[in-house]
């Protein structure tokens, strides 16, 4: 189950869903509720919608501290992991993320395509979580760093 509810999909084509103001089209992630965050509009109806799956690295860094809610540290074996700040595909909008089990800040460029995947964040004795992290795409590294 999702370790947050509402942020993402968990289907096969997983997805990040924000929501759309009806008044004046803008996407919100994470989303709007009870009035439009557009200080240039008064919407208060939003509609959901399944964000970009693609999006492109915008920043990145090792994560030595507390990662931000909704990860969490897993305790003294706790491993360093990468975040990425990504600017997705059609709505240009930045999300951040933790990035796929298996990849570090050396497997990652400015620039570079990233995929959304849906992995394992912890277990308690009722649930397995999961959470939505930034897989980067094979050869996207290359390429971003030769362009
Ligand atoms: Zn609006």
């Amino acid at each position: 189950m999702p370790a947050i509810e509402g942020w993402f999909t968990i289907d096969a084509e997983p997805a990040l869903l924000g929501n759309r103001c009806t008044t004046c089209r803008t996407v919100f992630f994470p989303k709007a509720s009870f009035f439009c965050r557009n200080p240039a509009c008064s919407g208060e109806q939003f509609e959901e919608t399944r964000l970009s799956r693609r999006g492109r690295i915008w920043s990145y860094t090792d994560a030595q501290y507390q990662p931000p809610p909704p990860y969490i540290a897993r305790g003294p074996e706790h491993t360093p992991f990468a975040l990425a700040a990504v600017e997705l595909a059609d709505e240009q909008m930045v999300v951040l993320g933790q990035v796929a089990e298996g990849y570090g800040v050396d497997d990652l460029a400015v620039g570079q395509q990233v995929e959304l995947v849906v992995e394992d964040l912890y277990s308690d004795d009722d649930h397995d979580y999961v959470v939505y992290k930034w897989k980067p795409l094979t050869g996207s590294r290359e390429e971003a760093i030769s362009s």
